[in-house]
């Protein structure tokens, strides 16, 4: 099955509108010179910037806007939170739901997740959904459990045609930020363990088409073998989606 492959930039908590725009410039202006194959391109930054972000890209249908997160309730007395029809209103078409570092700080479990999946879809946004184990999950053997269960219980209520609308992120939380990397083969073989468990719950061919991206340091000098894996469909960058000349170097590889 070829399925395009997906790169996207998870800004996290960095950059102002001002730097988040000339980082955007920058981005674009290698993009435009140097990429050649067909990726798709995704920046998320923070809420802040996104309504600028997609004003500066219109036209621009190279790189798409995402926003990290979203609330799980439509709208309502919930002080400082971003819900998904704001989102949506400020041209962004993507969502990270249920990113680890949200797992963790934030507490979000799979039930709350599954509420996000639920309004990012009503409101025509594209969820990027997080999933992946801890170091301990790992090391204790479970992992395989977590995952199966981050999938089910946060996914699988939809409908078959709701469920291809999804992109999905495996991050190893052991991964994030830590420099250190699954091998291309310990990722490929969760990915497809889940497309497996899509296929059980579905059928081949919502398994085939859905794009399951990695993350967890995945850097220029890394991402090449981890991208030509063949269930690998791209990756969620962080840290070196903050330099432009880093991040297009990735993209050049998928
Ligand atoms: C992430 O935050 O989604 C991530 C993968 O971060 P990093 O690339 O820095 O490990």
């Amino acid at each position: 099955m070829n399925r395009t492959k997906i790169i996207a930039g998870n800004w996290k908590m960095n950059t102002t509108v001002e730097r988040g725009l000339s980082l955007t410039k920058e981005i674009e202006g290698i993009v435009k010179d140097e990429v050649t194959n067909d990726a798709e391109i995704i920046l998320c930054p923070p809420f802040v910037t996104l309504a600028s972000m997609t004003r500066l890209l219109q036209g621009n249908s190279r790189i798409q806007v995402g926003a990290q997160n979203c609330h799980q309730k439509e709208r309502g007395a919930y002080t400082g939170s971003i819900n998904c029809e704001m989102i949506k209103d400020t041209g962004a078409t993507y969502v990270i739901v249920g990113h680890s570092e949200r797992r963790q700080y934030a507490h979000e479990g799979n039930g709350l997740l599954a509420e996000k999946i639920d309004l990012t879809l009503k409101y025509g946004l594209k969820p990027i959904y997080c999933f992946g184990e801890t170091q301990v999950e790992r090391k204790s053997g479970e992992f395989v459990k977590v995952i199966s269960r981050q999938i089910s219980e946060s996914l699988f209520h939809l409908s078959q045609e709701a469920f291809s609308k999804l992109v999905l992120a495996y991050e190893p939380v052991w991964a994030i930020g830590t420099g250190e990397t699954a091998t291309p083969e310990q990722a490929n073989e969760i990915h497809a363990m889940v497309r497996e468990q899509i296929k059980q719950k579905y059928d081949i061919n919502t398994a085939e088409r859905v794009r399951i991206l990695y993350g967890g340091s995945v850097k220029p000098n890394n991402a090449q073998e981890l991208f030509q894996q063949p269930d690998i469909d791209g990756g969620l960058i962080g840290g070196a989606a903050l330099d432009a000349r880093s991040f297009v170097e990735i993209i050049k590889q998928a």
